[in-house]
């Protein structure tokens, strides 16, 4: 697995000094807050468990599933359907929600998570991702947290797929379809 896809773009040393970096400062910004801390599977399950762990106030777990189906194309462009097809187990009303996602690439799926949590009326919600695209922004959604900005190629590992496998690579690459010549 690991010869398939060569080097890593972030090693994971890099990802564990980097989750201990986002952890100490979500622990400075929620403190004496009700963090409800929602996760977004599948991409998000690697980088969720070691924020978690990281962040050094109590704070409530949850996950959502996402679908992001059916690209339809319109003048501007492909526009994906973002839905979500499990709901929260926990009452978020009045609750500071954080949002950690895996990835935000054209921000839809943050921009639709963001809007439907709204509803719920928590006192307030922010969005932590591991990874951004900036390039591949199509809308403007306020993102608080960023672990790694990223060019725009198609990565996997540490929760992110390729066809639904890689994710349990403990780094981060590049993904390679012709195979690393290096
Ligand atoms: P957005 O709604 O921001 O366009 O897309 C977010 C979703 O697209 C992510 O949760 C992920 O499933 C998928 N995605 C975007 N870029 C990548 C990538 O480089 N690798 C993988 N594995 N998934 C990606």
């Amino acid at each position: 697995m690991e010869r398939i896809f060569g080097r890593p773009i972030v090693t994971q040393e890099q990802m564990r000094a980097r989750i201990r970096e986002l952890g100490k400062q979500i622990t400075t910004d929620y403190a004496g807050m009700d963090c409800v801390l929602v996760g977004v599977l599948k991409g998000a399950y690697a980088f969720y468990a070691d924020l978690a762990r990281a962040i050094r106030i109590p704070i409530r777990v949850d996950f959502l599933m996402v679908t992001s189906e059916g690209s339809q194309t319109k003048s501007s462009g492909k526009v994906k359907t973002v839905k979500m097809v499990t709901e929260l187990t926990e009452d978020i009303k009045g609750k500071d929600v954080l949002l950690v996602e895996d990835i935000v690439d054209s921000g839809l799926t943050a921009q639709y998570l963001v809007k439907t949590l709204a509803k719920k009326k928590p006192r307030s919600i922010k969005v932590c991702t591991l990874l951004s695209k900036p390039e591949r922004r199509v809308i403007n959604v306020t993102i608080d947290y960023v672990g790694f900005k990223i060019p725009n190629k198609y990565v996997v590992g540490y929760g992110l797929d390729y066809q639904q496998k890689y994710r349990n690579l403990p780094y981060l690459a590049v993904l390679d379809m012709e195979g690393d010549q290096e």
